[in-house]
């Protein structure tokens, strides 16, 4: 019967429980084998608390085990009816859910307090090489001060900044955006700094060969302290965190798009005490790529965190000069997605996994092709699962 299964089929008005369609569960000790009966199928239902979903998954991963299918237990189907048609049923018939864990409030974001045609004037409080001897280019985190004025930001949110000069109109140069590296309460941790981590934009001109360097990232990354810098915004509710403490949250780099990760991890493991209200209990997973060892912007901080959080940090490095992948080629953060594929599809299906793409424009090519395959394996067309993720605000990009 289901009862007998372990699949509730009543749940509290309060309690949201979910079930977990399960194959290739070790038989294990006796007593996994009274919490989870496996049935000829092959497969099994495991009733799971919203609460400790991130450690249920881990614990059938420990016994072999893959999540097909998750579904929110509300005691029909039954789990009878469920083992005989397709797992994936549900999220391929595109009915719409409630996400579980929206991102917060439009309301409760702040946007646009300075426009550009009236900016805040912040001060360069610091500005420092991150890119260590022997990488390539350069990478500036720069800190500037907000005291006296009403800037405040999320983690996740843009400023823009307004370089001094005109373009080649004789016009006054316009914004560029950078993505906020630091916490809303700032690296100082009195809510007036916001930080940034800037490239120096370098490239040979199509034409000319020459060297071109661009313009607001060498204003940035050449900025000396104490210097005045026209500041815009906030902006951007793309790359929002959910409010929830157990999500499992995926985030994907390349170079400078590690800026709104350092803001997040902060968030989550280091600024613990200045959150009472957010106390990160859940899965964070970063993939990085960068081209060389000395390219891993912030490497001692989150190799600190990866050591500290062993449970809920990971961090996979595609460190694409030094690395090779299966095929002997470059090691790019697609290769790493693809390695980990079955495990991030396991992941994603969760509905309080929430997955963030942060770089250069063009990644997520590759990491829709690793995607591709590991849910393909399941019957699943991965673009059209994207694009409900999409839909439930559970897919987040911003790529430039
Ligand atoms: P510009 O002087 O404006 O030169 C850029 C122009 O140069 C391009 O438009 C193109 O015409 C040309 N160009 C560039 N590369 C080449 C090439 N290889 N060959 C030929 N022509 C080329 N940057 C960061 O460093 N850190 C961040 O955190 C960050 N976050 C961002 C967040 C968002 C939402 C967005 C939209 C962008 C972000 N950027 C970030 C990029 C940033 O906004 C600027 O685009 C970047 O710093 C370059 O600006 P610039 O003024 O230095 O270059």
């Amino acid at each position: 019967s289901p009862s007998g299964s372990g699949v509730a089929t009543k749940t509290g008005a309060n309690s949201r429980v979910f079930v977990f369609e399960v194959e290739g569960m070790r038989q294990g000790s006796d007593s996994d084998k009274l919490t989870y009966p496996i049935r000829r199928s092959g497969r099994v239902y495991i009733t799971v608390p919203y609460e400790r979903m991130n450690q249920e998954m881990r614990r059938i991963s420990r016994m072999g085990g893959r999540i097909v299918n998750i579904r929110p237990c509300n005691g029909t189907p039954s789990a009878e009816s469920t083992a005989s048609g397709n797992g994936l049923q549900s999220q391929q018939s595109g009915e719409q859910k409630k996400p579980m864990t929206q991102a917060k409030a439009k309301t409760e974001v702040p946007v646009n307090i300075y426009k550009p045609k009236s900016p805040f004037m912040g001060k360069c409080l610091s500005n420092e090489e991150l890119v260590k001897e022997g990488g390539t280019g350069t990478v500036r985190h720069l800190t500037f001060d907000l005291s006296g004025g009403d800037l405040h930001y999320l983690e996740g949110q843009s400023i823009g900044i307004i370089p001094p000069g005109e373009d080649a109109n004789g016009k006054p140069h316009k914004l560029r955006l950078y993505s906020i590296a630091s916490t809303r309460h700032g690296d100082n941790l009195d809510d007036k700094t916001v930080s940034l981590c800037v490239r120096q934009l370098e490239y040979q001109h199509p034409e000319t060969n020459e060297t071109v360097y661009g313009v607001c990232s060498t204003y940035l990354c050449n900025l000396e302290p104490g210097a005045d810098v026209a500041i815009t915004g906030p902006v951007g509710k793309e790359m929002l965190l959910p409010d929830d403490e157990d999500a499992t949250i995926i985030m994907m780099a390349t170079g400078t798009g590690i800026a709104p990760f350092r803001a997040f991890l902060w968030r989550m493991f280091k600024e613990r005490e200045q959150n009472p209200d957010y106390q990160f209990k859940g899965l964070a997973w970063l993939f990085f790529g960068i081209p060389y060892t000395a390219n891993i912007l912030y490497k001692e901080q989150l190799e600190e965190l990866e050591q500290q959080f062993p449970e809920n940090f990971r961090l996979t490095n595609a460190i694409s000069r030094e690395q090779q992948n299966p095929d002997g080629g470059k090691m790019y953060i697609q290769d790493r997605i693809k390695e980990h594929a079955d495990q991030l599809w396991q992941l994603i299906q969760k509905p309080n996994t929430h997955t963030y793409i942060c770089g250069l424009k063009g990644m997520e090519g590759g990491i829709d092709e690793g995607m591709s395959a590991a849910a393909g394996k399941f019957g699943v067309d991965w673009m059209e699962y994207q694009k409900q993720l999409k839909k439930e605000h559970r897919w987040h990009v911003e790529t430039y």
